[in-house]
């Protein structure tokens, strides 16, 4: 970004807020300080390491480098800091912490410590959107000393490093380990009826049947923090489903439905688990995708743009490669318990489901079993069953996170 433009953006932010502070309506009421940074998050690796924080709107920030010890420091506007305690004691790729704060009057600021000579591939702030806050990426690279160096001549108007010794730590009461949170998410809903079977059931109902009977028995365990994304009859768009998982801060999120299949209805029947891929496993995936993501249209809601979605996967590919690992983990780890009479002869596919892409949380979506057949259309709906298959899927549950405890931190 130009500095003009930002020097120009900067002076309408000050005039906007100054106008802001004589309206009469506003006067006598105690503002809250705008804008607030409610979360920031570390991706990719040490070939690549991205920072990202979330902000209530966009802001104007000034980012640059500092050796000796290694850091990047990001200027904002006064900030009202209210992240989640115990961040910044993240290590991942080249960054080895960071810790943000008030830094004068106005002026707030953040600092990220790396582990060795780097280079600021890129840094920019994103527009927010519905459901989506905006957000400040910075994208570092490793290089060597002499690069660093010559590149750190180049910046000026850095800060004297005793103020930014000055910045506290955050405090940590991080060994608390709070409980993982599981988000189930019962497809469709309200005027998405999603697929019927031959007596009529609709998959709304029974995948919500099934939602809350695992929840219940994830629930009985202790070990988690369950949420549903609808408890009731209700439709919500594929994206506020998403942006639910990401709200509550999931560290699993499951997305349950039930196919159809009228072609040879007796023969085809099964769970298969789905996670997320740009090209889908098969023809067969790739078909249910495009039902799956209709739900929106069929509720009338406008997709995205092209173009955003181009932007938003900007942000998606670094942190995906890591949460599609984990996603995939945890299917294997369904398809392990289900054993194979509860499971499609092909039990593992992948494509491109709107409503697995978080890219932060891991994401599948299970299909129970085929309305269309009349042997799983009776299994779907009873609740012998239901307990069973809840059961198992529980299981796949515990089993993905004891590996993830075993692991780096999630
Ligand atoms: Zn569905």
């Amino acid at each position: 970004m130009a500095q003009g433009r930002k020097r120009a953006s900067s002076i309408l932010l000050f005039l906007a807020l100054l106008v802001g502070g004589i309206t009469p309506a506003a006067s006598g009421e105690a503002r809250k300080p705008e804008p607030v940074a409610k979360d920031a998050r570390l991706a990719g690796d040490q070939a690549r390491t991205r920072f990202i924080a979330d902000l209530s709107k966009k802001v104007d920030v000034h980012v640059f480098a500092l050796g000796d010890p290694y850091r990047v420091i990001v200027d904002l506007p006064e900030v009202n800091f209210q992240m989640p305690s115990g961040l910044g004691s993240e290590k991942r790729g080249l960054i080895t912490g960071y810790r943000f704060g008030l830094f004068a009057p106005g002026k707030s600021r953040i600092v990220i410590d790396i582990g060795g000579p780097f280079l600021v591939d890129k840094s920019f702030v994103l527009d927010e959107r519905p459901n989506q806050p905006a957000r400040l990426v910075i994208d570092l690279v490793p290089a060597d000393r002499k690069t660093f160096a010559a590149k750190l001549k180049e910046t000026n108007g850095t800060p004297a490093p005793e103020a930014v010794a000055a910045l506290p730590n955050p405090s940590r009461p991080a060994e608390v380990q709070e409980k993982p949170v599981v988000v189930l998410d019962p497809g469709h809903g309200g005027v998405d009826s999603g697929t019927k079977s031959s007596e009529g059931i609709p998959e709304k109902q029974v995948v919500l049947a099934f939602a809350k009977t695992l929840k219940q028995k994830l629930e009985a365990k202790g070990l988690y923090q369950v949420q549903l994304t609808r408890e009731d009859d209700r439709f919500l768009a594929l994206r506020e489903r998403v942006a639910f998982a990401q709200k509550h801060h999931a560290n699993l999120f499951v997305s349950i439905h039930a196919d159809y299949s009228p072609k040879k209805a007796t023969e085809v029947r099964g769970a298969t688990v789905y996670t997320l891929s740009e090209e889908a496993s098969d023809e067969e995936a790739k078909e249910l995708a495009a039902k799956e993501n209709f739900s929106d249209a069929i509720a009338g809601i406008e997709l995205p743009s092209e173009s955003d979605e181009a932007v938003a996967n900007i942000l998606i590919d670094l942190a995906q490669r890591e949460t599609q690992g984990r996603s995939q983990t945890f299917a294997k780890s369904i398809v392990g318990q289900m054993g194979r009479s509860n499971l499609h002869h092909k039990a593992m596919k992948s494509a491109g489901f709107r409503v697995l892409k978080a890219p932060d949380v891991p994401s599948v979506l299970l299909e129970l079993g085929y309305l269309s057949n009349p042997d799983d259309e009776k299994r779907l709906t009873s609740e012998t069953w239901r307990t069973t298959i809840a059961d198992k899927v529980n299981a796949a549950i515990d089993s993905y996170f004891k590996k993830r405890l075993a692991g780096p931190p999630f």
